[in-house]
């Protein structure tokens, strides 16, 4: 198995999943490609909440 992609609903970018920092088990992008939220998105998100 090489590298699969992930569908970060943040940004809504196509990203490798060694990129996503969370990654749902329950919805898919197109069918087959898993929703996730990429380690950009999911880091300015605690950024905001530290405010
Ligand atoms: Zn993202």
């Amino acid at each position: 198995m090489g590298t699969f992609k992930v569908f970060c609903v943040r940004c809504n970018h196509l990203i490798e999943h060694a990129h996503a920092r969370l990654i749902f088990q329950t919805g898919f992008y197109k069918t087959s490609i898993p929703l996730a939220q990429c380690r950009k998105c999911l880091d300015s998100e605690e950024t905001a909440n530290d405010r």
